[in-house]
Order: structure tokens, then C-alpha cells, then sequence
């Protein structure tokens, strides 16, 4: 019945999205922040893609949460204990599910948000990846009780974290380092709602035939 992610594959096309457009998320960091986002989520998805590498067998909740602590433990900045926390959180929601469907990870990505709003305290409108990942998960929850395929729902979402990611370029940022900046953080596109759009949408590509 239908489709479903594959983690493995998720983490692989998230790790070849953010090391390709490296230089893309260090050059919004540079603006607002220390320039070093493009580095860390390479490394931290690299990373992640290498401890998954001998854990096929494994369900994927518990894939999410070896992934989780992977990036918590290789990334240094914000964004590591934020999409660790996003991924553990995921990961724990779906428990000993076999499978990743649209329900399953409408559910996980709901306790991804919900981890990282209690770890990081942002608001919709503070200028961080929750005004990515907010209206994402909001439009993927959406699509998949309205009766939608995985493929258009994760497509719903993708264009949700995009039209959220360039709302931020007005804002003035609260939260983070991109704060300090106060008036002066305005103009500029939020480095991590920007990485947080390509992460969802590498799972269009992690869509494999389920059972
Ligand atoms: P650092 O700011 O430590 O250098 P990164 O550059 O890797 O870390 O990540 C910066 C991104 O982290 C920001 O663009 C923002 O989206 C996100 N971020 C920072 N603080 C918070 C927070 N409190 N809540 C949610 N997201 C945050
Ligand atoms: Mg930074």
C-alpha cells in the first residue's frame, strides 16, 4: 500500500544537497552569522551518512536516532543540536515502525518541530529554520490526511519551506547568533531555514515502493 522514505536514502540526498550548496548556505551565514553553516551540516551529514552505512537491516526510528546523535556529536554549531534534536525526536515518534510512511513522518516531523521549538525557543517569525520547517511540517500534515500520495505531500512541503525561507529575509532575527545583528539582520535570507528547505526536499528523493 503505497510508499514510503527510505532514512538511509534521505540522509544520503540531505548530505549531497547541503555539500553541494556549501558555499550557497556559508555565504548567507556570512552575512548574518560566522559564515560557518555550509561546513557544518557537510560535516554533520557526512557523518551521518557513514554511520548509517552498515545499518540497512536497521527500523528506521532507530536509524533516526543514531543520525540524531551523529550530528549532536560532529556538528558544532547551532544547527547540530537542533537538527540532532529534530531527527532523535523523529526517530523516537515513529518507534519500532517498519516503515516511513506519509503518516508516520507527518507524526515524526511533528516531534522534530516540536523538539526543536522547546531546545531552541524560536517563534514563527524569529528568523531561524522553524519558519522553514513550521510551515513544512503544516503543509505535509495537510496533504497526507487530505488523502495525498507521499510524493505530493513531500512535494507540499517542499514549496512550504521554500515560501518560509524567503519570509525570513525580512525579518529581523531573535534568536541565535543572526540576533546580535538586531536591524541589521533584515535583507538577508535565514541561513538555516534555507538548509532546512533542502533537507526536506531530499526526501522526494528517499521515496522508495513500500510494502
Ligand atoms: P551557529 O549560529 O552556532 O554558527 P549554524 O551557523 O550552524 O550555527 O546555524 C545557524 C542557524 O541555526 C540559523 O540560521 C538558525 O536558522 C538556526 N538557529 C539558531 N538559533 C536557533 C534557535 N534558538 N532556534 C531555532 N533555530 C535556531
Ligand atoms: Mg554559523
Amino acid at each position: 500500500m503505497g510508499n514510503a522514505v527510505s532514512v538511509t536514502a534521505w540522509m544520503h540526498e540531505a548530505f549531497a544537497a547541503v555539500a553541494a550548496e556549501a558555499d550557497h548556505l556559508t555565504q548567507l551565514d556570512s552575512a548574518i552569522g560566522d559564515g560557518d553553516h555550509g561546513v557544518n551540516l557537510t560535516r554533520g551529514f557526512r557523518a551521518v551518512e557513514q554511520a548509517l552505512a552498515d545499518q540497512d537491516g536497521t527500523p528506521p526510528g532507530k536509524q533516526l536516532i543514531l543520525a540524531g546523535k551523529t550530528l549532536v556529536s560532529t556538528v558544532g554549531g547551532a544547527s547540530g543540536p537542533l537538527w540532532g534534536t529534530a531527527l532523535r525526536r523523529a526517530g523516537r515518534a515513529l518507534g519500532d515502525a517498519a516503515t516511513l510512511d506519509g503518516p508516520a513522518l507527518a507524526g515524526a516531523l511533528e516531534a522534530s518541530l516540536a523538539g526543536v521549538v522547546e531546545l531552541g525557543a524560536a517563534e514563527p517569525g524569529d528568523k531561524t529554520m522553524v519558519d522553514a520547517l513550521g510551515p513544512a511540517v503544516e503543509a505535509l500534515r495537510t496533504a497526507v490526511d487530505g488523502g495525498s500520495s507521499l510524493a505530493d505531500a513531500i512535494a507540499a512541503a517542499t514549496d512550504a519551506a521554500a515560501a518560509g525561507a524567503r519570509s525570513t529575509v525580512p525579518m529581523q532575527a531573535r534568536k541565535g547568533r543572526a540576533s546580535y545583528l538586531g536591524e541589521r539582520s533584515m535583507g538577508h535570507e535565514d541561513p538555516g531555514a534555507a538548509s532546512t528547505t533542502l533537507i526536506v526536499a531530499a526526501l522526494g528523493r528517499a521515496i522508495t515502493a513500500g510494502d
